[in-house]
């Protein structure tokens, strides 16, 4: 399955809940990820994108099973 649609096939909530919990080595803590991708990756896909804060790159890896 392409990494987008594996991101769409998980609820709304969820999703919501993975894009507002990325970690940002410079805020030292959980933020929301803005302007990301969804990549492909070995777990199931990971989101690449910036975080809200600081601009600082910040990806999330999200395991799921095919
Ligand atoms: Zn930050």
């Amino acid at each position: 399955m392409e990494a987008n649609k594996k991101w769409l096939s998980i609820p709304d909530e969820f999703r919501k809940k993975l894009i507002n919990n990325g970690f940002c080595a410079k805020c030292r803590g959980a933020v929301t990820i803005t302007d990301f991708i969804i990549v492909d990756h070995p777990e199931g896909v990971m989101l690449e994108g910036k975080c809200k804060n600081c601009g600082n790159k910040v990806v999330r890896v999200v395991e799921m099973d095919e």
